[in-house]
């Protein structure tokens, strides 16, 4: 349930809706548009009578929220959301681009790599230090020494970093040395990790799961704000379809259908959702052209000898012709990078 309050509400009113809400052991979230404040309310709603807040100096109107995420919805916060990671923020006006290896492979290979995609426009480096692999014999990530080398390919550079991360232990050293957490696909609805996302203070990247419909997606992401983190950038990678000759399939109108959902940045990874370097720049351009707050993409120095989604991973050429190329979709949408 939401409290609309009247146009410039004072803040005396807005304080004794909060209070009244608060006694009766309900929280409450606050939303300061330029005219209209909103509180949005959590809790067990038999405990506050509504025939009583209706009544209260300056209340406008009390609207149902009948889905079952909250702190993620659109009605709760109105104004879309900008999530500042480092140096940057995710969100209006801007297109983040998010570029790196898919796995951290060695020091000088992500000093290159960070090299190459700042001079792009690239604002955060992406590296797997994690790697949640199909097969349990594939190359698994350096752990704890790749998230250093991404610290240090992230200083050396003046870029943000991120990291996927799989277990609490990881979150653990992953705060030590970067500046955003990924939940991965295959995590999307490990609820614990979910959680303890929301407890590390760090913006979580918050990837869709491979079989998730959109609601589920946005009850996980409801689960790392309900413990306090409200740096949620959401990041649409492809689903699981009948389609084989895509590794996923890039399921674009979930960025407008957010939009009308929540309030939170949204994203695209055109590398996992296609599985082939041929088809990421134009499905890069399209996630523009829909409005997407950014782009995830991988890119390697020698996407051959990659240890990892090389098929997928523009070299260094690729990316700059892309980034290149997706200057007038910005303008057109009114958005900046670089
Ligand atoms: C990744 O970004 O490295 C990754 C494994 O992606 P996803 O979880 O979308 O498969
Ligand atoms: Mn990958």
């Amino acid at each position: 349930m939401i409290i609309v309050m009247k146009p410039r509400a004072s803040e005396q009113s807005i304080q004794a809706v909060t209070r009244y809400i608060e006694e009766n052991g309900l929280q409450t979230h606050l939303s300061e548009g330029e005219e209209v404040t909103i509180i949005g309310i959590v809790g067990d709603k038999t405990k506050i009578s509504t025939e009583n807040l209706i009544i209260f100096k300056d209340v406008d109107r009390i609207v149902p929220v009948t889905e079952s995420y909250k702190l993620a919805n659109k009605k709760f916060h109105p104004e879309p959301t900008a999530v500042k990671v480092g140096g940057t923020s995710i969100g209006p006006g801007n297109l983040t681009i998010m570029a790196g290896p898919c796995a951290v492979e060695k020091e000088e290979q992500l000093l290159d790599i960070a090299r190459a995609v700042k001079a792009c426009g690239a604002t955060l480096l992406r590296g797997g230090a994690y790697k949640p692999r199909t097969s349990p014999y594939s190359f698994q990530g350096l752990e704890e020494e790749g998230l250093r080398y991404m610290q240090e390919a992230g200083k050396a550079f003046g870029l943000a970093t991120i990291c996927e991360v799989v277990s609490q232990e990881a979150i653990e050293a992953a705060v030590k040395y970067v500046d955003m957490i990924q939940i991965g696909a295959r995590n999307m609805q490990n609820f614990i990790l979910l959680k303890e996302a929301g407890q590390s203070g760090l913006p979580v990247l918050l990837k869709r799961g491979l079989c998730a419909t959109i609601d589920e997606w946005l009850n996980a992401a409801e689960y790392i704000i309900a413990e306090g983190n409200p740096n949620v950038v959401l990041c649409e990678r492809g689903i699981r379809t009948f389609e084989t000759a895509t590794r996923n399939t890039l399921d674009l109108s979930a960025v407008p259908v957010l939009r009308t959902k929540t309030h939170l940045p949204v994203i695209v990874d055109p590398s996992h959702s296609t599985g082939s370097y041929k088809y990421v720049a134009p499905m890069a351009k399209a996630a523009v052209a829909c409005d997407a707050d950014g782009l995830m993409i991988e890119v390697h120095n020698d996407p051959a000898h990659a240890l990892s989604d090389g098929p997928q991973s523009l070299n260094f050429e690729k990316f700059a012709a892309l980034t290149g190329e997706l200057k007038p979709f910005c303008e057109l949408m009114g958005r900046s990078f670089l």
